[in-house]
């Protein structure tokens, strides 16, 4: 049954950058403060405020991108992305959509074989949100809007990952890469490394690409594993019993 089936994965990873301060503003960006005491009304969109970006964040993308042999735009764009939750206030997110700052990398997941690079399609710089607490009340959840504004470097794999194998040796060399340029702590307990997998079966050798099932913000390897296989028997037993996945 499952032999029948290919499996392609596409993985975003959400690495937060160590500035000294946050992405549009001078809040500091260090971990572990007291909630709700880190977030300015830049990070917070107060009407009138006017994000201006660190350069400090710009360079860590660039180092980023040279390191994993990418194009470095000369000119690129932030974007609104929006959301309605309530660890985002504000209604977006300042991402990038149209030329972002890195494009068209490479990182290979056995260091000494060539072939077997996986490719980097683009590497965004974006500003993360606040965090929904769910075990300090009884009755309610608490926001944290400490994390707003975090500078975060979201990178998009081309969807040309075959297995949960490779997935997590692409992420172990990737966590390598960015701690080893000192531009991520790497801590995936505390969520400075955050991976989704974009995961979908076609039958055996053919080159349509299926609809895809996306599994956000998972903070382990394990957990990266266990969501890609489980995903994968899932939509092949779909597919095996006529159904669709959507
Ligand atoms: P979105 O904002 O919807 O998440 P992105 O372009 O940021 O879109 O990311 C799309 C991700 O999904 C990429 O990692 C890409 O490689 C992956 N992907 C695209 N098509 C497929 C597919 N058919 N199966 C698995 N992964 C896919
Ligand atoms: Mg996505």
């Amino acid at each position: 049954m499952k032999e029948n089936w290919d499996l392609v994965i596409g993985l975003e990873i959400h690495v937060q950058l160590t500035t000294a301060s946050k992405i549009f503003s001078a809040t500091s960006n260090s971990f572990g403060a007291n909630p709700n005491c880190q977030a300015n009304i830049v990070d917070l969109g107060f009407p009138g405020t006017l994000p201006v970006i660190n350069e400090e964040a710009i360079k860590k993308a660039i180092t980023f991108g040279i390191a994993v042999n990418a194009n470095i735009a000369n000119e690129s764009i932030f974007a609104r992305k929006n959301y309605f939750y309530p660890d985002l206030p504000k209604g977006y997110q300042i991402s990038q959509y149209e030329a972002p700052i890195v494009a068209n990398g490479k990182l290979r997941i056995h260091p000494t074989e060539e072939d077997s690079a996986i490719i980097i399609e683009r590497a965004h710089l974006e500003e993360d949100a606040g965090k929904s607490i769910h075990f300090t009340h009884q009755n309610y959840t608490g926001i944290d809007l400490n994390r707003a504004g975090t500078p975060l470097l979201e990178i998009v794999t081309a969807p040309s990952i075959k297995s949960s194998k490779d997935a997590i040796r692409f992420l172990k060399r990737l966590r390598e890469l960015v701690t080893h340029l000192e531009i991520c702590d790497g801590n995936m307990e505390e969520g400075s490394l955050r991976c989704d997998a974009n995961i979908s079966v076609r039958k055996k050798g053919t080159k349509i690409f299926n609809s895809r099932v996306e599994i956000k913000n998972l903070n382990s390897f394990s957990n990266v594993q266990k969501a890609i296989e489980i995903e994968r028997n899932r939509q092949i037993l779909a597919y095996e019993n006529g159904k669709s996945i959507d």
